[in-house]
């Protein structure tokens, strides 16, 4: 059962990372990251306690910004305007799920796409779509506007590359059709020239599906959404979803059912995550690059 280690392809990552900030700090810049969190959402302060975390180990500036959960929408969008105007900050990244009286997409639109560092901005995804129109593969798209790219999808497709998994006419299942996962992944993905389905809440028989894929990713954030008798036999499984439940972290699939039917599998934790919080922070260097 070929598990793939997610943690040390980001380790390497960030060891690369880590040089690159080395190279900037000759030049007096420090890539400065500014997290907002709003609240006291558990997943969030999870990841923003981890991004905390990874900007230190990496000599990237770190100005988290805590909000109470009560805080006006009005505030909040102050704040970010704040940040958009200060020229020390590379990286603006608002932690999600944001309390019910705050539009996600009003503050998606608040973002400086100059700054935006998990493609959230509408300009950063109209990028993507325009850039994986022309783009001729995935890694000229990376190239042209990879630091625009929402992290996850971003993470998703250099482990997938790193693993040297085929995706050329490959089926490509993505369970889960977010604008922060899915949807981008699924685009990602053709620039590959995979063939893709999207699978979401109202799909009928989703086993058909999934049942069929040669690459199967899913984000849907449902423990054990994903049995046995889903997956074909050699399957690469991307394992995306994080779910706190009493007996730890899980993904969104039955791990230890569909592993040793697997070609190649992520595990939760320790598969996609390290890599998402790697891909942030690589987004903030090559902002704070073109800065230099
Ligand atoms: P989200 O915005 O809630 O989206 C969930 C998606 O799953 C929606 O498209 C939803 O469809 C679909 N869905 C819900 N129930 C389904 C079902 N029974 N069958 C098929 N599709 C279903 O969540 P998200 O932000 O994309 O995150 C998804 C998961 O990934 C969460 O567990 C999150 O914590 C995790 N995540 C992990 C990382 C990482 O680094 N590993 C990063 C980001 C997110 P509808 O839209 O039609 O309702």
């Amino acid at each position: 059962m070929p598990i793939i280690d997610g943690r040390a392809i980001a380790s390497r990552r960030r060891e690369a990372l880590r040089e690159e900030v080395a190279r900037l700090a000759e030049s007096g810049i420090t890539p400065t990251i500014a997290p907002i969190i709003v609240g006291d959402d558990p997943s969030a302060r999870l990841y923003y306690r981890a991004k905390g975390r990874l900007a230190r180990e990496l000599g990237i500036g770190y100005a988290g910004i805590e909000l109470p959960a009560q805080v006006s929408q009005e505030e909040l969008l102050r704040k970010i305007d704040d940040l958009n105007n200060d020229p020390h900050i590379d990286g603006i990244f608002v932690e999600m799920p944001l309390p019910k009286h705050i539009s996600r997409d009003a503050v998606a639109r608040s973002v400086s796409p100059d700054k935006d560092v998990d493609g959230i901005t509408p300009l950063s995804l109209g990028t993507l779509i325009v850039a994986s129109a022309s783009a001729e593969s995935y890694r000229q798209l990376q190239e042209t506007a990879g630091e625009a790219l929402p992290a996850t999808a971003h993470a998703v497709m250099e482990i997938l590359l790193e693993e040297g998994v085929q995706l050329a006419g490959a089926n490509v299942v993505v369970v889960g059709d977010s604008l922060s996962v899915g949807k981008p992944l699924s685009l990602l993905m053709l620039t590959e020239q995979a063939t893709v389905t999207v699978c979401h809440i109202r799909t009928r028989s989703l086993k058909q599906h999934t049942k069929s894929a040669d690459v199967l990713c899913v984000a849907v954030g449902h423990p054990n959404l994903i049995t046995p008798s889903m997956v074909k036999k050699g399957a690469v499984v991307i394992d995306i979803g994080i779910n706190a439940t009493e007996d730890g972290v899980v993904g969104d699939v039955d791990y230890e059912g569909v592993a040793p039917l697997a070609g190649l599998i992520t595990p939760v934790p320790g598969g996609v995550g390290p890599m998402t919080t790697t891909m942030i922070m690589q987004h903030v260097v090559a902002r704070a690059s073109h800065r230099a």
